[in-house]
């Protein structure tokens, strides 16, 4: 029968409820237990796709095609095993169902609310994945701050949930803040008992509380906040701050919780957790031998979170290599061809980032001629990639005026263009090329030589593509077309002959990223940029 794990959160907002999930689910799947996360998430859009990253941080796209909440990213980054679009629920996505229902005549005569019908929607997808029979253990994040007023159904369903499930089938772990006070030179533990008390409201008795904080908590502490929350003192759990969120899994396990879930669900503890590979990994990460410093051109560098799964690549990546990659935010609004040179200057290699929309679409293409014609390795995804054509084509095969449709819809050379199947969709939601595609890769090319085979699938999420008028004008020019769709002939790589790493993906490497595999291409990029470093 599979478990069941909720995680709330309390007093503050990015506590780090995603992190923490994982790493339990880590300890727990080091342990031999087959364990999924899965997160609900309180706002009203059907999916994170039409949220601007501004807003919400990176949209991560799913096997399956599910655009979805970046701590779906983490849980994969962890776990190394797919997610899908049964991970990730919203209000949206609830009330849809069960309006569509509605239309149906599913509850003729009854008038459909908020309890039972939304509840009941909330926990049929709850356990969705629980009965396939994959797993052994479901841990469910539920997203937002409990006592915020969109939660409050997904609260409600999971104090149902809970009680249906009874003893040792479901546990909630309730995330709180322990907030430092400066001045009186003291750890305060009054939130944290006001937001248990707020969850014993709504009828919610958490198990485990795990308290966010920047310094230890002693035993006084715990038994302060054991008393006054009904838990026992082995289910108050430290949380510190970490210096990476990798450590994290060691330091749940150093505080017990995989032991404490285990107990609270009469799980058998089997086998000590094997970390083996993630200490492995962390001691690369912690010890590098060189260091290489890499552009991440792109117009949300405002907001790291926009681009977390390539960040965390680089991380793997660097790892992989034992090389620290320092990545440097450049605003390619801000860059033109006056002041391209001083802007990239000491860059090791440049990655080109995906994105929306024709702002500091110029200064991509800048970017992009300048590490062309220096020999500085290049990395383009998705918008980047298609930026690296755009830009060879202007300034190569002297297409004047070549663009995207995207971006200029009347330009003489069409050289990145929207598919036919993609001009008569008006929905912006869930309608682009979206999950994993087969790509066939040309035997010797760099992308072949990084992933050590020549069939491959990766995601994708785009609307434009290569225009394969041109191809063979491109081929002819040297920037080759190494990657192709084998089902339909789009252009999925290209990479530049006579540069020591020029390449461009239409679809999302830093999706596929984990800890357990970190992506070849990443790691080729770093290889490559580190060669650069070393030699000049
Ligand atoms: N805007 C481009 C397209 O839709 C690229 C998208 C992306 O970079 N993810 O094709």
């Amino acid at each position: 029968m599979t478990k069941y794990i909720f995680v709330t959160g309390g007093v503050t907002s990015s506590l780090g409820k995603g992190i923490i999930s994982a790493s339990l689910a880590k300890l727990l799947q080091a342990r031999g237990y087959r364990v999924t996360i899965q997160k609900f998430d309180p706002y009203i859009n059907i999916d994170p796709g039409t949220l601007n990253p501004y807003e919400h941080g990176e949209c991560y796209v799913t096997e399956d095609g599910a655009e979805t909440d970046l701590d779906l990213g983490h849980y994969e980054r962890f776990l190394n095993t797919p997610t899908s679009k049964a991970n990730n629920i919203t209000t949206g996505r609830i009330y849809q169902n069960v309006i569509n229902r509605e239309r149906e005549g599913a509850f003729l005569g009854k008038t459909v609310q908020v309890v039972p019908h939304i509840t009941d929607e909330i926990k049929r997808n709850m356990r969705i994945l629980g009965e396939t029979g994959d797993y052994d253990i479901v841990i469910t994040e539920i997203g937002g701050t409990v006592g915020d007023i969109e939660s409050l159904p997904f609260v409600e369903a999971v104090r149902q949930f809970k009680w249906e499930a009874g003893p040792g089938n479901a546990l909630v772990i309730h995330l709180t803040l322990i907030p430092f006070l400066a001045a009186a030179g003291e750890l305060k533990t009054k939130p944290t008992q006001h937001s248990v008390k707020m969850l014993l409201e709504y009828g919610i008795q958490p198990d485990i509380l795990v308290c966010r904080t920047e310094h230890h908590i002693n035993m006084d502490i715990r038994k302060k906040i054991a008393l006054f929350c009904n838990v026992n003192i082995n289910a108050v759990v430290e949380s510190m701050d970490a210096s990476t969120i990798y450590d994290v899994p060691l330091l749940m396990l150093k505080e017990k919780l995989d032991q404490t879930v285990l107990t609270k669900l009469k799980l058998s503890h089997k086998n000590e957790p094997n970390l083996d590979n993630w200490k492995d990994f962390l001691g690369r990460l912690k010890n590098p031998t060189s260091e290489v410093r890499i552009g991440l051109v792109g117009k949300y560098v405002e907001l790291p979170d926009a681009y977390k799964s390539i960040i965390e690549s680089f991380i793997h990546a660097g790892a992989k290599n034992e090389c620290k990659v320092k990545v440097q935010y450049i605003p390619s609004e801000q860059l033109t061809p006056e002041n391209a040179v001083e802007k990239l200057r000491g860059l090791h290699g440049v990655l080109v980032a995906p994105g929306f929309g024709e702002r500091g679409f110029e200064g991509k293409i800048e970017a992009i001629r300048y590490v062309r014609e220096n020999n500085i390795p290049f990395f383009g995804i998705c918008l980047g990639m298609q930026c690296s054509v755009v830009e060879f084509g202007r300034n190569v095969l002297g297409l004047k005026g070549a663009s995207s449709t995207e971006m200029h819809p009347d330009t003489p050379h069409p050289v990145i263009d929207m598919m036919e199947d993609q001009k008569n969709v008006v929905n912006k939601g869930g309608t682009m090329r979206l999950g994993s595609y087969p790509c066939d890769l040309k035997k010797g090319s760099k992308a072949a030589l990084a992933y050590g085979k020549t069939h491959i699938t990766e995601r994708h999420r785009h609307r434009f593509e290569f225009n394969n008028q041109y191809l063979k004008d491109y081929e002819a020019a040297g920037l080759t077309p190494s990657g192709i769709n084998p089902e339909n002939g789009l252009v999925e790589v290209v990479e530049l002959k006579n540069h020591p790493f020029f390449v461009g993906a239409q679809f999302h490497p830093e999706l596929k990223s984990t800890v357990a595999n970190p992506h070849p291409l990443f790691i080729n990029f770093v290889a490559a940029s580190l060669a650069y470093a070393r030699k000049n």
